[in-house]
């Protein structure tokens, strides 16, 4: 199959790509998910803390919810924005709920509600400490069971397809993309509207709390085809990894500070005091940083998070995931404390797009990580994000159904990939070379403390590979491996312009040469055709 048409093509399948497809279908619309892999990997499915909302209208209010988010956004968040999702977060987890989400409750009904760094009211909702598992295999099994909703696994989107690309009409609308198959086989796919939900892009970093699809394939297919992006230096750093010779990218949630734990340097000296006055619960930006300073201070290669003053019995209650792959992985966190390290989790920047989903370019539309709203700021608030990618993925429903209502595109065969003079690749070194000194660099570079040389350096590096992959990419058959490399490297450019236009520290933007903070806070926006795409 080389061509297919269908009315919305969903590019990701994690909370926002899901929860969009099957309310798509309820609207009557034929939608494809293309996702990378298995239907549940994803940023999503590994998600522990939860849901931010206000649900207990007595001890917390949509008003804190929104002083919370905007003192961890340090002024950069749009008020407006920040309104709109606190106040939509109850009918989503009730819609959640509704569609079979299983989220832990009191024996009266109402949830039991989680407290995590940054947040003054205890609000996040969970369903143990798997929520993202729960989400995504609640949302799995209503998608799959849904006649009007194809899920094409291991089907990774290349490029959107634009009627300014060829010359189909005078308005650029996107028309469509072209997705690789698992057999290796380019189809294009002819949509009337796209939804990017592809999330974000950890693997840019050597250190990642992200499953290995995180590779900003989105934000740089959006990109190429015209679609700003905004504040893509604000990548957010999680504090508390397991550090462990053989498990990798095992995060150890926010939730444990949250319910009493506490960090510790490796002689058992407590640390945050000297950092922030909410100590071990400070948010993740002042203790990623704190931690990375007392690493680098004292030549250590993690610090301790203690939680054996904590009653046994509670900890393997509230963290049975947790407390299990722990002891799978040889530390008992009853009775030992857990090495952690710093590592990149989230990125608050990119593409452009309203609340709803709406970006600059007719037929394009974007929900969860992959887009910027102006709700996380400078820094996202633990549990934030679940909240955007859902709330969303509803309004962006809603909006793609009724831009369809007014907007079909006057059906024409889009031109099928070419695969003109390409030959397969004999050299697939040069793929992994770029693609580990991509995520060296930017993580040595342009990491949780930054400067001017560094950025300077690091952009240097970035522009030679990219030419060197560009060269490449031309000339050989695209794998997937190659087009993750494009992508990485064109976010990661984007990531090292944006923190160059930067000059000033604020959230989790920090650089030694600019510590103070510019009077007003701005975006930084990198327009389309700036950076060679
Ligand atoms: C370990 C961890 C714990 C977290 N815990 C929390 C938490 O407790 N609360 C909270 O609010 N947030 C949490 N987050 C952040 C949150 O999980 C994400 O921001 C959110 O899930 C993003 O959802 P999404 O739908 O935008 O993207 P994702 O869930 O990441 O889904 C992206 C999907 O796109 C697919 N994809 C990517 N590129 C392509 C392509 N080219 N073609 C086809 N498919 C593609 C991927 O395979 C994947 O299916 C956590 C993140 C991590 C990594």
């Amino acid at each position: 199959m080389r061509r297919y048409r269908t009315d919305v093509l969903v590019i990701g399948s994690g909370l926002s790509g899901l929860y969009a497809a099957l309310l798509l279908a309820e609207r009557g619309l034929r939608v494809v998910v293309a996702t990378k892999e298995n239907i549940e990997v994803s940023n999503s499915h590994v998600a522990q803390g939860g849901i931010a909302t206000v649900m207990d209208s007595g001890a917390d209010s949509f008003q804190k919810h929104r002083d919370d988010t905007l003192a961890a956004g340090d002024g950069l968040n749009r008020p407006a924005v920040v309104d709109f999702f606190v106040r939509n977060g109850p009918a989503v987890i009730e819609d959640l709920a509704a569609l079979g989400v299983s989220f832990t409750r009191h024996e009266d009904g109402s949830f039991d509600l989680g407290r995590e760094g940054g947040h003054t009211a205890r609000r996040v909702v969970h369903a143990d400490d798997i929520t993202g598992t729960e989400i995504i295999s609640a949302l799995k099994s209503r998608v799959l069971a849904d006649r009007r909703i194809e899920i094409w696994q291991h089907h990774m989107a290349v490029d959107l397809i634009t009627t300014r690309k060829f010359n189909l009409s005078e308005e650029n609308r996107v028309v469509g993309a072209y997705v690789l198959s698992h057999e290796g086989i380019v189809v294009t796919v002819e949509a009337d509207a796209v939804l990017i939900a592809t999330g974000g892009c950890g693997k840019v970093y050597l250190y990642t709390s992200n499953p290995d699809v995180a590779t900003g394939d989105g934000i740089a297919m959006g990109y190429r085809a015209g679609v700003p992006v905004e504040n893509m230096e604000m990548v957010q750093f999680h504090p508390t990894i397991l550090y462990h010779e053989k498990v990798r990218s095992m995060l150890i949630s926010e939730a444990l500070r949250g319910e009493g734990g506490i960090l510790k340097t490796r002689d058992g000296r407590t640390f945050m005091e000297h950092y922030h006055p909410m100590k071990s619960l400070a948010p993740r930006d002042v203790t990623a940083r704190a931690i990375d300073r007392e690493l680098k201070k004292r030549g250590d290669d993690y610090v301790l998070l203690d939680m054996t003053m904590l009653d046994p019995d509670f900890i393997v209650h509230r963290f049975p995931n947790i407390f299990k792959r722990c002891l799978d992985a040889g530390i008992d966190m009853r009775r030992e404390p857990i090495p952690v390290v710093p590592a990149a989790h989230y990125l608050c920047g990119g593409l452009q797009s309203t609340p709803e989903g709406r970006t600059c370019l007719p037929g394009l539309f974007v929900a969860g990580e992959a887009a910027h709203t102006g709700l996380h700021g400078a820094n996202r608030l633990a549990s934030n994000s679940l909240l955007e990618a859902a709330v969303m993925a509803r309004y962006a429903a809603e909006e793609i159904a009724s831009w369809l209502r007014g907007s079909r595109r006057p059906h024409h065969p889009l031109p099928l990939w070419s695969e003109e003079g390409v030959s397969d690749s004999d050299e697939q070194v040069v793929v992994k070379q770029n693609w580990d000194e991509i995520r060296h660099c930017m993580w040595n570079y342009v990491g949780i403390a930054r400067s001017d040389r560094r950025l300077e350096r690091a952009l240097k590096r970035i522009s030679l590979i990219r030419q060197e992959i560009a060269e490449y990419y031309w000339n050989f058959r695209v794998t997937r491996d190659l087009l993750e490399l494009r992508n990485l490297a064109l976010v990661a450019e984007l990531i090292v312009r944006s923190a160059i236009m930067r000059r000033e520290s604020r959230g989790l933007h920090y650089t030694i040469d600019h510590p103070a903070k510019e009077p007003e806070a701005k975006d930084t926006v990198i327009t389309a055709g700036v950076v060679v795409s």
